[in-house]
């Protein structure tokens, strides 16, 4: 079959791989309809996530049709229609069974390398490095699903494939974002990054009660789909100091709740920007927390700061003082998609969350470097490519 590759940094390539086979009971190969490309793919193109190794499929988020199942499988049958979540769950563990799938004890079987970096280890995610489990990625004609009873959901006939792709990893991410910040009626929500996931924080944060939504990105189309699609305020820290705008708007008190959906690829502006960007190239930091840094200098006392963007590692200048002294909650994790995921379906039936405006650049599976340049670029209106596999290659 054909795949999108990494080969290093920003050097992707359409090859020819081997199929995938069941290796597991519990698995079953899907025919991949459609794939989205995600923000946090970007951290592995632009090489700051480590264990990337040449020849990896990319590919995290997507929907199609099962095609195989191993004799263990109960819930799934040749020819449903699914969506399966970007990160691997064994649904037997501690964690599994309290709906915290993304710390799932058995799904990493390279949970060694990664107790190095963080102690103990976390889920194994789909095309996302050795470290999350070296598991082939989507961008394929095929995938194999480990766990498939517990990560792929049959998809309802009324919902079109458009919105259930981003049903894998952009919407629960960003209404978990929303759910983590533990929003109450009439609270006033500022959401950095204007990418998927903030989108969907956002139309999710509006379904939990904000009554105010500010939507903070550099980037003006994206911006714009926050306003018209998703309704929030917008300021582009371009023109603006955000500090100041969103004290302002806020009668002095700062917003109740902060989300971080950038994480650790954060630009800022001046001084601060060029310190992070050194400190990172020297390996001094392994990431650039400059949303961070400004979510906990905005929220008001006793908010709370929720952070989905991806972060690696190692952060610098978090000003712990204010965190402390402003009597903050700070929330953060890989979502856990499996939890979510009948809720969502029903919020999107419902019309309360949309996420097909954000399928912006459909691709065949043999354009995918070009869209990855799009995307990553921030061009040509491009909110999410979804690379087609099946579409003439
Ligand atoms: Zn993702
Ligand atoms: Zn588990």
């Amino acid at each position: 079959m054909k795949a999108l590759c990494w080969n290093g940094v920003k050097d992707l390539k359409v090859e020819k791989v081997d199929d995938p086979k069941i290796l597991n009971e519990r698995d079953a190969i899907v025919k991949v309809t459609m794939s989205s490309v995600c923000g946090s793919d970007l951290h592995l193109i632009n090489g700051f996530v480590p264990s990337m190794q040449a020849g990896d499929i990319l590919g995290h988020e997507f929907i199609g049709e099962i095609v195989e199942v191993g004799p263990e499988v109960r819930q799934l049958a040749v020819g449903d229609r699914v969506v399966v979540v970007s990160i691997i769950g064994c649904g037997e563990c501690e964690y599994c069974k309290d709906e915290l799938w993304s710390l799932c004890d058995n799904s990493n079987p390279n949970g060694i390398l990664q107790k190095k970096v963080f102690q103990y280890p976390t889920a194994g995610i789909f095309g996302y490095s050795h470290l999350f489990g070296g598991y082939a990625g989507s961008h394929a004609e095929y995938i194999r699903v480990p766990f498939a009873d517990h990560g792929a959901f049959k998809i309802p006939d009324d919902i079109p494939d458009e919105k259930a792709v981003f049903v894998s990893d952009g919407v629960p991410t960003g209404y978990m974002a929303a759910e983590m910040a533990d929003i109450k009626p009439g609270d006033v929500v500022a959401v950095w990054g204007a990418g998927g996931v903030g989108q969907m924080a956002i139309q999710a944060a509006y379904h939990l009660g904000a009554e105010r939504v500010i939507a903070i990105d550099s980037v003006d189309y994206r911006l714009a789909a926050a306003a018209t699609h998703s309704k929030a305020e917008v300021i582009n820290y371009r023109d603006a100091d955000v500090l100041d705008v969103l004290k302002e708007s806020t009668g002095g008190r700062g917003p109740d709740c902060c989300i971080d959906a950038v994480g650790m690829e954060a630009n800022s502006t001046g001084i601060e920007h060029y310190y992070d960007r050194t400190k990172q190239f020297l390996k001094l930091e392994t990431d650039r927390p400059a949303v961070l840094r400004q979510a906990i200098a905005a929220c008001r006392k006793g908010g709370t700061v929720s952070v989905v963007g991806v972060y690696a590692g190692f952060a610098d200048k978090i000003p712990m003082g204010l965190f402390l002294n402003k009597g903050l909650t700070m929330r953060g994790g890989q979502m856990h998609g499996q939890r979510y995921v009948p809720l969502l379906f029903e919020l999107i039936r419902e019309g309360r969350i949309d996420p097909a405006f954000m399928l912006t650049h459909p691709t065949p599976l043999r354009d995918g470097p070009k869209a990855y340049e799009l995307f990553n670029g921030r061009t040509d209106g491009c909110m999410r490519a979804v690379i087609m596999p099946q579409q003439a290659n």
